[in-house]
């Protein structure tokens, strides 16, 4: 033993490649560069100002002790009437754990139940934390595989065909980062089929970008729909891209009371409560206002219209037009002989002409890179010429 020397676990794992990216990106800024940066995920909108509002009452109240670990009492209720309104979950307050955000409640529930040697389903092109989360418990990820021909999406089958008897989590992410996929009511139902064939797997349904979905339909989500299997099922949902509020950091959380139980009690001797003028805003977001949802999701909607269409028109790239979220995963394949087909060397080419992106295999994708579309028309349109020009 050296001092300074790490963990097993946390040689494991390596830096966000999302964050790497923008802080290589704020370095060129800072250097006096003109970068757009297209490599973050949040939405480019205020917070609502009933919102901030709420978070500067919550200061003057002298609102800025310790609240209970996993949340406060009005926190807990209003998170358990968005998953009922907006989610369709029948969950009780007591069954909702609340976090520095949906990331928190990712990790812990991992970090709780996964033990070396367990299988973790993690559908690919995925977020970039959930395998490097697995990992640092000790599981092993197992890749299921999805293509764009089918819009991202995996069939109950292929899901089936990679459970084995260590299998312990299926991580499902709908409206989906990188990809956009979204899990229609049947799909889901098809996976519940599967999940009650196999009474070991559990679900992780993120739900973080549940009011961005283009297609018109209703938020799908598996506990709804699958009433039967909720002991098996943790939802995971937030303010952070609903509501533009990133920096506040709050995730909410439902599901069996063993589950919520146990992140608690690491949430207790880790991180504390989540804090508390950020809980205060969250509640307004809850329960204020929903209205504006709409319209952002209508921008976004023309937003994404407008970047793939541009973007099918560039000679070597294409993408399916997501049907959720704020991102469009581009494939580059025909172009990629003149990066060594390494994408990571066409990403930084493109940060160098001026837009910093986010190589596809960053999310266990190859041979191309994803772009938020949360930008206004103006940025994109000036992001989609520099890009254009980069690849000419
Ligand atoms: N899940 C997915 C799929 C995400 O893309 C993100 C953020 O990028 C999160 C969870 C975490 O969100 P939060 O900022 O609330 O921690």
């Amino acid at each position: 033993m050296t001092a300074g020397s790490l963990s097993q676990a946390l040689q494991r794992i390596e830096a966000s490649p999302t964050t790497a990216m923008t802080d290589r990106a704020s370095e060129l800024r800072a250097a006096g560069r003109d970068i757009i940066s297209l490599s973050v995920g949040e939405p480019d909108f205020d917070t609502p100002p009933h919102v901030i509002e709420a978070a500067k009452a919550a200061l003057d109240a002298g609102d800025t002790r310790y609240t209970p670990v996993t949340g406060t009492a009005r926190l807990k209720a209003a998170a358990a009437r968005h998953f009922k309104r907006d989610l369709g979950i029948a969950a009780e307050p007591a069954s909702v754990v609340v976090t520095a955000g949906g990331k928190q409640a990712i990790f812990e529930a991992l970090a709780a139940t996964v033990s070396a040697g367990d299988e973790v389903i993690v559908p690919s092109p995925w977020w970039v934390s959930y395998p490097q989360m697995v990992r640092f418990c000790g599981g092993r990820v197992v890749p299921l595989i999805t293509h764009a021909k089918d819009g991202y999406r995996f069939e109950p089958g292929e899901f089936e065909a990679l459970i084995t008897p260590s299998t312990n989590w299926l991580l499902l992410n709908s409206p989906g980062n990188p990809t956009g996929a979204v899990y229609t009511q049947s799909m889901l139902r098809g996976i519940g089929d599967v999940l009650r064939r196999h009474p070991q797997v559990m679900v992780l349904s993120d739900d973080i970008y549940a009011p961005l979905s283009y297609s018109g339909a209703p938020h799908a989500t598996l506990a709804a729909l699958c009433p039967d299997l909720a002991d098996r099922i943790l939802t995971v949902s937030g303010v952070s891209k609903s509501h533009a509020m990133t920096g506040f950091r709050i995730g909410v959380a439902t599901g069996p009371d063993w589950l919520i139980e146990a992140m608690g009690r690491l949430q207790s001797n880790s991180s504390g409560n989540p804090a508390s003028i950020s809980q205060a805003a969250a509640v307004a977001a809850f329960e204020g206002p929903q209205d504006f949802l709409g319209q952002w999701r209508e921008t976004f909607r023309q937003r994404r219209d407008m970047v793939v269409e541009r973007v099918n028109a560039i000679a070597g790239l294409s993408t399916p037009a997501p049907d959720g979220a704020f991102y469009c995963l581009i494939d580059a394949a025909p172009l990629m002989q003149r990066f060594d087909s390494d994408d990571r060397k066409l990403a930084l080419h493109l940060l160098e002409q001026g837009v910093a992106v986010v190589a596809a295999s960053a999310f266990g994708g190859r041979n191309g890179f994803r772009i938020s579309f949360a930008a206004s028309e103006e940025v994109l349109d000036e992001a989609l010429k520099r890009i254009e020009r980069a690849l000419a």
